[in-house]
């Protein structure tokens, strides 16, 4: 229990109490105790589980401790774990026998920690408000470590939601009480429960923090938002006072505010985000094509990751960015797509800029902590390091010529003055922590150089005054010391004390001898330590200054960081372009989604990986087999794809979804030709997921899934399906996957481009009835009764399944196998299927180790089989 015990406490634990009072529950309070963190009660507790610190005691009570020096280490675990973490730092001196004044300095959470070592730095880190009422979903976010931030309102939850999964926030900020009535609601089934079962999930899944409801008003939001960008009125931004997600906006504020102990300071503008400007990407379609994250979670065999060719950290966090809000804004598209063709024709040039770039640090994020009081005197050489590159990048787009220079050369700012600023200013070797000291190089500044000459001549001083005195007293082994705690003295052993001189003031007397002072001496410590102190104070001058002389142009900075970010961005995608051969397609207004000799930009990487030619295997041919594709929602809307398992046909469905993805974000595509009209939204509905760990059925998930693409797909959507009515007995599953395809097709004119896969020999029927649907299938070769996967995409019905074939290879037992073939030649030809009596079944093991007739088999052997 955190509870303040009943008996006396001391004034340091009254001292505790009162912060730990003060912080939002479930908060941990690592209180400084001179060189350690300390927590105590049950916050020691949870934190010697969570951290494996050993937890001890202090008086009744229990207490763990963390070296102040580790802290960072630790905390990061702890926002791992999804903790809120508050440091207490000490403020004031130290001073014997008296309570050391102690300050609250700030909350990390998971959302607002800035400390580079709690960040991936190729990823966005956002903090996220969230409130519902009559006019629909509100939100906003923030990036505080790089200070982006957005608020948006719709009034259907599902066309924001998927934006808000995409963005996957490390925190959500709620009203108190909202989820657990959203959860009332849901489980009432109140209307529109659908879509706000997905809110409650979203909700669920992530570490949250609540804060009281007035917080989320929109007119308190408005001003909190107007004071803390420092502007009088939100026009600026486009927006009107009454936006309805300004109350989010606000609450976020509050909760930066309240966590940070201080206003956000890198905060400079407020943009609205509107679904309508962008491609919508479902929850089940991130996790189905495998954008951010792959099937077993991980970032290998994701779009992201094949697609990733940028060399700085803010160039990821913008790809990511991009990836996850594709626009439907041609002249963006285009625009993008030109650059990169600029970028792509001159390899030799492309490969010199991704140097350069690779060389920009992480200035939105330093400029973020510089910002808000985290200095760090190493970021400052990465400004430093970073500004040096700025001329010759710039040099270099601008002789690049064409789009490129007329672009980008004016968003790069040379900023030569600060660049000789901090190269004159800053040391080469930089301490960790402003107070070690020495992060000033000699010549910057007069005075400093004086002090820092006084602190050392003086300690040559010192050594002269050794040497003097040695020959003075006669005493060889006569020393000038020093201790922390004793400061200058001479130190004389016990045999030479009768040769001590007059002016010796006799201070200690220790197991070998006497210590001594002399007025000189004293004289000149206090010499020593005020130029030494007046060194250091001097240096944290010249280094805020620096600081400042940073900030004073964070606003170009920051402006060229976006530029590089860009281009990092676009040079990755001209060498992904040249690596892979990519083409530029074209991007229009057009119902059409035609592909020539398109590929899988993700499998066709690993199929010619080298570690997975080595282990090539019949099943996987080196080289990735290109496919066409050509669809239109008023011609050939529907394709339906058939073949036998392990064809290809999933692989084939999601390669089109992929590449008119790419398409949106501007990226060229892997393809021969292609043309893409605008997708508004792309749905998938895909195998068989794993959501059973949530405690859905698959079937449940998957009808799920569906019901949201058909009651939200528009003539602009993209589907793909795959296998659909799989959970259910075959006729279910086939009758329900028919009536969707009609439903897809219900529209007399036009509907959304569609492709499905599947497995129902007898919706390829379909393509008589409906005039928009095209019967595909991925051919096999048969050889001798084995097949042969050539992975071919051609027009018409596969006209078998060819499952059991595929159970062969799978190694089924042959007497399986052949009975199957039996079994289904007679289905085939609707005979009855006359049941084997039992004596004829076929001996249990395949290929026994060990041949065991029926006569031999005892208990024990049983067990074996
Ligand atoms: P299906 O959905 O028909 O069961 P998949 O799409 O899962 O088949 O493909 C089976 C395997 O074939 C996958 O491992 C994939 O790597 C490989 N594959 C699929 N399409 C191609 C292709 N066009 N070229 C080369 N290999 C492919």
């Amino acid at each position: 229990m955190s509870e303040k015990p009943a008996t006396k406490l001391t004034p340091m634990m009254e001292q505790y109490f009162e912060v730990k009072r003060g912080l939002p529950e479930g908060t941990l309070l690592l209180f400084r105790l001179g060189d350690f963190f300390e927590l105590f009660y049950e916050d020691a507790v949870i934190a010697s589980r969570l951290l494996g610190i050993t937890l001890t005691k202090r008086q009744d009570y229990p207490m763990a401790g963390l070296p102040y020096h580790a802290a960072d280490n630790y905390v990061t675990k702890l926002l791992a774990a999804g903790r809120k973490v508050a440091l207490c730092d000490q403020s004031g001196p130290v001073k014997p026998g008296k309570l050391v004044k102690r300050t609250l300095t700030r909350i990390l959470t998971p959302g607002t920690t800035l400390a580079a070592s709690q960040l991936d730095a190729n990823r966005n880190h956002y903090l996220c408000a969230l409130a519902h009422d009559k006019r629909g979903l509100h939100a906003s976010w923030l990036d505080l470590s790089t200070g982006e931030f957005r608020l948006a309102s719709d009034p259907r939850i599902e066309n924001l939601l998927p934006v808000l999964t995409a963005l996957a926030p490390a925190e959500i900020v709620l009203a108190e009480g909202d989820l657990e009535h959203w959860q009332a609601q849901v489980a009432a089934h109140e209307s529109g429960q659908a879509e706000l079962r997905d809110l409650v999930q979203f909700c669920a899944d992530r570490t949250r923090s609540e804060v009281p409801a007035y917080h989320f008003e929109t007119a308190a939001g408005a001003k909190t938002v107007m004071d803390t960008l420092g502007v009088l009125n939100l026009e600026g931004f486009g927006l009107a006072a009454t936006h309805p997600a300004l109350g989010a906006a606000g609450a976020l504020l509050y909760y930066a505010t309240e966590n940070l102990r201080s206003r956000p300071e890198n905060l400079r503008k407020l943009q609205e985000y509107r679904s309508s400007g962008t491609l919508l990407l479902d929850p089940a379609t991130l996790r189905n094509l495998e954008i951010f994250s792959s099937s077993r979670g991980t970032r290998d065999g994701t779009l992201l990751e094949a697609i990733n060719r940028t060399r700085s950290a803010t160039g990821a966090r913008l790809l990511e960015r991009w990836l996850s809000a594709p626009t439907l804004q041609l002249a963006e598209i285009h625009r993008r797509q030109h650059l990169v063709g600029e970028l792509a024709a001159q390899p030799g040039r492309l490969a010199e800029l991704q140097d350069s770039l690779s060389q920009v640090r992480d200035i939105p994020r330093i400029l973020g902590r510089l910002q808000n009081r985290l200095r760090n005197p190493r970021e400052l050489a990465g400004i430093r390091d970073s500004l040096a590159q700025f001329p010759k990048i710039r040099a270099d787009i601008g002789d690049w010529g064409g789009q490129l220079a007329d672009e980008y050369s004016a968003r790069i700012a040379p900023l030569p003055e600060l660049l000789d600023l901090l190269s004159r200013g800053l040391a080469d070797e930089l301490p960790g922590d402003v107070a070690d000291g020495g992060m000033i190089r000699a010549g910057h500044d007069q005075e400093l150089d004086l002090l820092r000459s006084l602190t050392s001549n003086n300690k040559t001083w010192l050594a002269q005054l050794e040497a003097e005195e040695q020959q003075r007293t006669g005493i060889k082994s006569l020393k000038v010391k020093f201790t922390n705690n004793f400061g200058y003295y001479i130190e004389v052993t016990k045999a030479n004390l009768h040769l001590v001189p007059e002016n010796y003031i006799r201070r200690q007397t220790t197991v070998g001898g006497e210590r001594y002072i002399t007025e000189e001496l004293r004289q000149k410590e206090k010499e020593i330590f005020t130029s030494e102190e007046r060194a250091i104070a001097r240096e944290q001058d010249l280094f805020h200054a620096l600081v400042s002389s940073v900030l004073a142009e964070a606003e170009p900075l920051a402006s060229t960081a976006d530029a590089l970010a860009e281009l990092d961005v676009l040079a990755g995608w001209a060498t992904l372009a040249r690596e892979w051969d990519y083409t530029c397609p074209i991007v229009d207004e057009s119902d059409q989604l035609l592909i020539e000799e398109g590929r899988h930009p993700v499998v066709e990487q690993r199929l010619k990986a080298p570690e997975a030619a080595a282990t090539a295997s019949a099943s996987s041919s080196a080289a990735f087999v290109p496919n066409d594709t050509e669809l239109a929602s008023n011609g050939a809307q529907l394709a339906l794809i058939t073949g036998p398992n392990m064809a290809g046909k999933s692989t084939y469905i999601r390669q089109v979804a992929l590449i008119a993805l790419l398409g949106h974000i501007g990226c060229w595509v892997p393809a021969r030709s292609c043309r893409i009209g605008l997708v508004d939204r792309i749905f998938s509905r895909v195998g068989a997921s794993d959501d059973l760990a949530r405690g859905n059925s698959t079937f449940m998930v998957e009808m799920n899934e569906t019901a949201n693409i058909l009651n939200n797909a528009t003539r602009r959507s993209l589907i793909i399906l795959d296998e659909i009515g799989r959970g259910t007995s075959t006729y279910d599953g086939l009758s329900i996957a028919w009536a969707v395809v009609e439903h897809l097709h219900a529209d007399p004119e036009a509907g959304p481009r569609t492709l499905f896969a599947t497995h129902y020999q007898e919706l390829t029927q379909l393509e008589k009835h409906l005039p928009r649907l095209r019967n595909l299938s991925v051919t096999v070769k048969e050889w001798n009764d084995e097949i042969v996967f050539v992975r071919r995409v051609q027009p018409g019905a596969a006209d078998r399944s060819y499952g059991i074939q595929v159970a062969r290879l799978a190694g089924l037992p042959l007497s399986v196998i052949e009975r199957a073939k039996t079994i289904l030649s007679r289905l085939e030809s609707e005979e009855a299927v006359v049941a084997l009596p039992p004596t004829n079944q076929p001996a249990p093991a395949a290929r026994p180790r060990k041949k065991i007739t029926v006569e031999a088999i005892d208990d024990s052997q049983l067990s074996l089989l």
